[in-house]
């Protein structure tokens, strides 16, 4: 899956897409693997309503502050790889009844953290359905 980012700093709810891909495969029952192959993105679960995804994006800035960090002696991006730390670069979401099996107020999201950019997540479908 591909998603172009539009900020230094964003959250992506992919959770519509990830259903597609999964009516798509025509999976009903398994495991759907999303992992981003960036250092500097992360996949995170939570709720969709704007105020939290402005305190969740307050809150990466606040844990990591601008600051003088050895990684950017290279490459001006170490505020990015350390919140990219923080929040993990999978999440791995059971699939019932050929969708997604996420709680009520739970959405899958595609963190950027040092966009604005073109992204590839990696989306794995593993049916676990029983053959008879
Ligand atoms: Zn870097």
């Amino acid at each position: 899956m591909d998603v172009r980012t539009n900020s230094r700093i964003q959250l992506i709810d992919i959770t519509r897409s990830l259903n597609q891909e999964i009516v798509d495969a025509g999976t009903t029952t398994g495991v759907c693997l999303v992992y981003t192959p960036h250092t500097t993105t992360a996949v995170i679960i939570n709720e969709n309503e704007t105020g939290l995804m402005e305190d969740i994006l307050k809150l990466l800035n606040d844990i990591v502050p601008p600051a003088t960090y050895a990684h950017d002696r290279i490459d001006n991006n170490a505020r990015a790889h350390l919140q990219a730390v923080m929040l993990g670069n999978n999440a791995c979401i059971p699939i019932e009844d050929g969708r997604l099996d996420l709680g009520t107020w739970q959405s899958v999201f595609f963190a950027e953290l040092d966009g604005p950019r073109s992204r590839r997540i990696t989306v794995r479908l593993i049916s676990t359905t029983m053959q008879t």
